[in-house]
């Protein structure tokens, strides 16, 4: 067992006392950490400055910027931004649970009950950043959703009901006995985000007029990036692993590219036709035929069985 790292103490974030480190990026470590002005729990990114160029910092600043105006229970919230000549720090709403990614691999794979509980909870904050926004993530992948507090998850056999609200609170929320106690699940991570539609008009931003086809075709698609990522979480759920992969990341590339997948045997068999089918709309190599957020939601698998209603807030 690795001993406890290190936690570092920061210039400029006095106000907050750093506890234990929950993951990091190229840039980037995440603390949980308490916030000592409210003695409440938070967690902050903190981004080394110095490593950056010039246009990364503009990213930083973007990140901020979108993430100030998303509010919506499946997407993480921005409590507050603050920076020292050294680093940038986003307080950020605490995710307790982690990655989604590490629940695939404890688990293995999620039953077509459980996968569309948590699908659901990301294509509804991707459907707020699509339709409400005018917003493209562009990042949607297992490591960036994250789960509200730790899961407790089923055994492969078990069925999941409908999430109860009171059994959680008495602590017996297992899901596919008695509850859904695989909480909330919400979209972090908005350093390639982009504001590509202006969200009054739902017109692409800056002047149409003289704007070459191809940049207006690419703002159209640009939603489908996160539609196509949004299939290949869905696939990974379902079977355990991605639809494409390869050891070679120029084979690999040949596969994204030519959209080669299949519904490989024995994991896929059992199955549900409609779970395919939904999957092939989404990873589909022409953005013009991919599913939008909305013809994803309105797929009969989605509305397959009673939608367990969202965890309290
Ligand atoms: P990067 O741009 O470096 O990928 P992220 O914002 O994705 O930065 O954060 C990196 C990792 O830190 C995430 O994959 C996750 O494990 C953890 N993390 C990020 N935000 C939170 C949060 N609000 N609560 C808990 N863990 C988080
Ligand atoms: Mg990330």
């Amino acid at each position: 067992r690795e001993a406890k790292a290190q936690i570092p103490t920061y210039k400029g974030l006095e106000n907050f006392q750093l506890i234990e480190k929950m993951g990091d990026g190229a840039f980037s470590n995440v603390y949980k950490a308490i916030d000592l002005t409210t003695q409440k729990s938070v967690a902050v990114k903190v981004v080394r400055k110095y490593e950056l160029t010039a246009s990364q910092r503009a990213n930083i600043l973007k990140e901020v910027q979108i993430m100030r105006q998303t509010h919506h229970p499946a997407i993480v919230k921005l409590l507050s931004f603050s920076e020292s000549p050294e680093h940038y720090f986003l307080v950020l709403e605490l995710m307790e649970g982690g990655e989604l990614f590490h629940q695939i691999v404890k688990l293995t794979y999620f039953s077509e009950n459980l996968s569309r509980h948590i699908i659901l909870q990301v294509a509804q904050g991707i459907r707020y950043l699509h339709e409400e926004r005018g917003v493209v993530h562009r990042d949607i992948k297992p490591e960036n959703l994250l789960f509200e507090r730790i899961p407790i998850l089923p055994s492969k056999q078990s069925v999941h009901r409908p999430y109860d609200e009171e059994k959680e609170d008495e602590g017996e929320f297992i899901p596919g006995v008695g509850g859904g106690g695989i909480g909330r699940v919400k979209i972090a991570d908005f350093g390639l985000s982009k504001v590509v539609w202006n969200e009054e008009t739902m017109t692409p931003c800056g002047t149409v007029g003289y704007t070459a086809p191809e940049i207006v075709k690419d703002e159209r698609y640009s939603k489908s990036v996160d539609m196509w990522a949004l299939g290949c979480v869905l696939y990974t759920l379902l079977c355990g692993f991605p639809p494409f992969y390869d050891e070679s990341i120029s084979v690999l590339t040949e596969k994204v590219a030519r959209g080669y997948y299949t519904f490989l045997s024995p994991w896929w068999d059992d199955i549900s036709g409609s779970a395919k089918d939904l999957i092939q709309h989404l990873l589909c190599v022409d953005p013009a035929q991919r599913y939008t957020i909305d013809e994803f939601l309105a797929h009969p698998w989605c509305n397959a069985a009673p939608a367990p209603p969202p965890p309290p807030t």
